[in-house]
C-alpha cells in the first residue's frame, strides 16, 4: 500500500484566495482524517510571474489558517527531472517538436471553428521529413514540444464525480516543453505526483481536462503508477454575483479576510462545509473539523460564495469560540486580554478587529466628547455625582442594582432612557455587551472621565 501522501500545489503569483484555501484545507484535512502525509508544492516554473513575495505570503497565509505541511518543494529547483522526463517520453515516441508560430496555430484553430470543427491541433509537425526540421533549425526555429495522446479513451473513478470517461479525440496534443526550454505545469506536476508517491490528487474541478492528459503521461512515464493514485474533483465556489471567484480573488485573499478580523477557524469550517452535506455552522477545532471529513460529503452542484455569508458566519463562531482559540490573534494584534473579558464580549464582536475596540473602552482612554454633548447636562451631573460616591467595587454582587437604583431615584430616568444614555455616555456605542459586566473592567476613574467629556 505504501504512505498515503497529498499535496497542495500553489502557484505563487499572486496572493492565497479563498479558493486555494479550500483546495489546501481540503487536502490537509484529508491528510489528518486519513494519516496521510501533505506536501506543499510550489509550482513556480513560470520564473516571469512567480514571485518570492508571493512564496512567503503563502507560508504566511497557510500558518495563520493552522495548516502545516510535512515538506515543501520548489518546481523551479527540479527542472533537470523534467528534463530528464522529457527526455524518457521522446525516447518512446511520446514528444515531438513542432515549429508553428503562435500566428501560424491562431490562425489554424479559427480556420477549423469556422467550419465547425473542433480547434484540435492537426499534428503537421508528427509528418514532418528530417530535412524539413533540419531547415528549421539551421533557419534558427527552436522547437516547442508536444505530448503524443493516445486517442483512446480515458477513464478513472473520481471520488467525488464518480466515472469520468474522457475522450481524447476532441483533444489537442498538449505542449509540454515552451520553446523557450521551460517545461509547462502539466508535465512538470505529474513528474513531481510521481517521485513523491502522491496517492491522491484532490483539486478543483477546473482540472478535469487536465487530469485525462496527465493519466495519460503518467501511464507513459511509470505504467504502473496512474492505477494507484485516485483523484477528487470538487465543483468550484462561485460568488453570489455569478462571476468567478478568482476574478475577486484580491478582495478575497486571506491576507484581506486576516486583515478585516476574519479567525482562521471560523474561514476553515466556512470553506470545508460550504458545498457539502454538513450544517453550515462553525467548527469549534480544527480536530471537529478533521472527525468530520468525508469527501464524499462534497455536493456535485456549485455552491455559491458569498462574501456577506462568510461575515457573518464570522460572527457566529466568534460568540462560541473559547478564549484559548482567540487567544493567539488577541496577542498578535498586541492586547492582552482575560479569558473573563473574552466571555463578556464575544457575543458582540462581528470581527477580531472588534475586541480592540471594547479593549479601548474598558481599559483605554478613548472619549466620546459628541455624544456627551447631545445629553442632558442635568443627566450628565446626576451621573457624575453617583459614580464619585460609588465605592470602585462594580464586580460585587449587588453593586450595579445599588448604582441603577441611585441614579434613577437622583436622575428620575429608568428602563431604556436610563440605560441607553449611561451607555452611549460611558462606551460611546449604541449596543454592546452588558453594561453591568462592562463596568467592572473600565472602573470608576474613566467612567467619570468620560461622563465630564
Ligand atoms: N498550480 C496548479 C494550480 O494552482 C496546481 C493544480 C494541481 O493541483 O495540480 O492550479
Amino acid at each position: 500500500m505504501g504512505t498515503k501522501r497529498v499535496r497542495f500545489a500553489p502557484s505563487p503569483t499572486g496572493l492565497l484566495h479563498v479558493g486555494n484555501a479550500r483546495a489546501a484545507l481540503l487536502n490537509f484535512l484529508y491528510a489528518l482524517h486519513e494519516g496521510a502525509q501533505f506536501f506543499l508544492r510550489i509550482d513556480d516554473t513560470d520564473a516571469e510571474r512567480s514571485k518570492p513575495e508571493f512564496v512567503d505570503a503563502i507560508q504566511r497565509d497557510l500558518t495563520w489558517l493552522g495548516v502545516v505541511w510535512d515538506r515543501i518543494d520548489f518546481q523551479s529547483a527540479r527542472l533537470s527531472q523534467y528534463a530528464a522526463a522529457a527526455e524518457q517520453l521522446r525516447s518512446i515516441g511520446r514528444l515531438y517538436p513542432c515549429y508553428e508560430t503562435p500566428e501560424e496555430l491562431a490562425f489554424q484553430r479559427k480556420s477549423l471553428l469556422a467550419q465547425g470543427k473542433p480547434p484540435v491541433y492537426n499534428r503537421a509537425a508528427l509528418t514532418l521529413s528530417s530535412e524539413a526540421r533540419n531547415r528549421f533549425e539551421r533557419s534558427g526555429h527552436v522547437p516547442h514540444w508536444r505530448f503524443l495522446l493516445h486517442k483512446e479513451p480515458v477513464r478513472w473513478d473520481d471520488r467525488i464525480y464518480g466515472v469520468r470517461t474522457f475522450e481524447g479525440t476532441y483533444a489537442s496534443d498538449p505542449v509540454l516543453i515552451r520553446a523557450d526550454g521551460v517545461p509547462v505545469y502539466t508535465l512538470a506536476s505529474v513528474v513531481d505526483d510521481l517521485e513523491f508517491g502522491i496517492s491522491c490528487v484532490i483539486r478543483g474541478a477546473d482540472h478535469i481536462a487536465n487530469t485525462a492528459v496527465q493519466i495519460q503521461l503518467l501511464e507513459a512515464l511509470h505504467p504502473t503508477y496512474a492505477s494507484r493514485i485516485s483523484w477528487a474533483h470538487y465543483p468550484l465556489f462561485r460568488m453570489r454575483s455569478g462571476e468567478e471567484l478568482s476574478k475577486r480573488a484580491g478582495s478575497m485573499s486571506l491576507q484581506s479576510l486576516r486583515e478585516e478580523g476574519i479567525h482562521p477557524l471560523a474561514l476553515g469550517s466556512f470553506l470545508a462545509k460550504l458545498g457539502t452535506s454538513e450544517t453550515l455552522v462553525p467548527s469549534l477545532s480544527l480536530a471537529d473539523l478533521v472527525a468530520r471529513f468525508d469527501l464524499s460529503k462534497i455536493n456535485l452542484a456549485e455552491a455559491q460564495f458569498d462574501p456577506q455569508d462568510l461575515y457573518r458566519f464570522n460572527r457566529h463562531a466568534l460568540s462560541l469560540l473559547p478564549f484559548e482559540a482567540v487567544e493567539a490573534d488577541v496577542c498578535r494584534a498586541g492586547m492582552n486580554i482575560s479569558p473573563e473579558f473574552w466571555q463578556a464580549i464575544q457575543e458582540n464582536v462581528a470581527s477580531l478587529r472588534d475586541i480592540a475596540r471594547w479593549h479601548e473602552i474598558c481599559f483605554g482612554d478613548v472619549s466620546f466628547p459628541r455624544v456627551l454633548q447631545e445629553e442632558d447636562p442635568v443627566f450628565l451631573k446626576a451621573c457624575l455625582h453617583c459614580v464619585e460616591r460609588m465605592p470602585d467595587t462594580w464586580a460585587d454582587p449587588g453593586m450595579w442594582e445599588h448604582f441603577v437604583k441611585e441614579l434613577s431615584q437622583s436622575t428620575g430616568r429608568q428602563g431604556r432612557p436610563l440605560f441607553h444614555s449611561l451607555r452611549r455616555i460611558l462606551t460611546g456605542q449604541e449596543t454592546g455587551p452588558e453594561l453591568r459586566v462592562l463596568l467592572s473592567f473600565m472602573g470608576n476613574a474613566r467612567m467619570v472621565t468620560r461622563i465630564k467629556g
